[in-house]
């Protein structure tokens, strides 16, 4: 079972590659694209690690240049979330990011019409850049959630490396939100995500960010933690601030007061960040290669420290961690028949 597992996940992972390259163009957060790290460059490095450290949790450095130590992994299931593309390992974070990721996901279902999260990317075991689709998520303190709402059923592994994302943004028009996708209930999850005072920062794309200035007649006390920013039209990106007494964790200027329906945004509506360079203009030079040395010095002895015992052992919310044969079990998802909820 196990092994059969294994090699189910084997092909689906050289299945994934091909498409995760294709779509992290179109994903959003898709400015640090390389398919192929250079052996010793700190993507190479970080994205070969499977399993966390042990100990306490602990961000190094910042969301975009920095590891991780004692994260834990979000289950692939709850009673109202779905964890998606399982074969990249990377439903890691902080306690505090997966605690803030269920507690959402419940509030959202009780409150907001939205029956469930499907969860994206959060971090690698143990942070640091990934080969593709993020220059961020490496402290273990950024999360993607699709705009998708979780379908009814338990989706097997497979369905969730293969179902497409769906965009916000209508198709052939400037930066304009498709009203046949886009719901109140939407709204209401940003706002909900918004709510919480350790969420520092959400990335949506201009598009959502307009749509919302213009039409959430709530409070809007936490609107301007919504960023514009590329990308973001099929899924946001949850940022929590530095938790309270961490050490290493490098912040990040806060939002500025206001609802940021301003000026900031318009400039995202108008041509100027969409401009293509004039012809003739130098190509911008291509950023050197991050090694495992340009990460903060901490980060190696991460490398180095010894390894929880199995992914279940570090699943958050499990007691007693788990069997050896239970290891390396990503989701027992396509097995489990409804309402039976796996590594909880
Ligand atoms: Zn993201």
């Amino acid at each position: 079972m196990a092994s059969l597992l294994a090699r189910a996940f084997r092909t689906i992972g050289k299945l994934s590659l091909a498409t995760t390259i294709g779509m992290g163009l179109v994903a959003g957060d898709a400015l640090a694209q390389q398919a192929t790290p250079s052996p010793g460059s700190a993507k190479a490095v970080f994205g070969a690690v499977t399993l966390p450290t042990q100990g306490a949790p602990q961000s190094i450095g910042f969301y975009a240049k920095g590891c991780l130590a004692g994260a834990v992994a979000l289950p692939a299931d709850g009673p109202t979330w779905q964890a998606m593309r399982l074969s990249r390992n990377r439903r890691w974070g902080r306690p505090e990011m997966i605690g803030l990721l269920e507690r959402l996901s419940r509030d959202a279902a009780r409150n907001d019409g939205w029956p469930g999260l499907l969860v994206g990317d959060i971090s690698q075991p143990r942070g640091g850049p990934m080969f593709n689709g993020h220059a961020s998520h490496q402290i273990g303190l950024d999360a993607d959630v699709w705009l998708t709402p979780m379908p009814r059923h338990r989706m097997t592994a497979e369905e969730r490396e293969a179902l497409p994302f769906t965009t916000m943004l209508a198709k052939d028009k400037f930066l304009t939100i498709n009203d046949k996708v886009w719901t109140p209930a939407h709204a209401r999850l940003l706002m909900r995500a918004a709510s919480y005072p350790e969420v520092e920062r959400i990335f949506v794309n201009p598009a959502i960010k307009k749509k919302m200035c213009d039409t959430w007649t709530g409070d809007r006390t936490n609107l301007g933690k919504l960023r514009p920013e590329y990308g973001h039209d099929s899924h946001f990106h949850i940022r929590l601030s530095c938790p309270a007494g961490s050490v290493g964790c490098t912040p990040q200027a806060p939002v500025a007061a206001g609802d940021g329906c301003d000026k900031t945004l318009a400039w995202w509506l108008g041509p100027e960040p969409w401009a293509k360079p004039k012809p003739g203009t130098k190509p911008p030079v291509k950023p050197r290669e991050v090694m495992v040395s340009d990460l903060p010095k901490t980060c190696q002895a991460v490398l180095a420290a010894p390894s929880v015992s199995s992914a279940r052992a570090a699943t958050f919310g499990v007691k007693g961690g788990g069997s050896a044969a239970e290891t390396d079990a990503m989701p027992a998802s396509g097995n489990t028949p409804p309402g039976q909820i796996p590594q909880q």
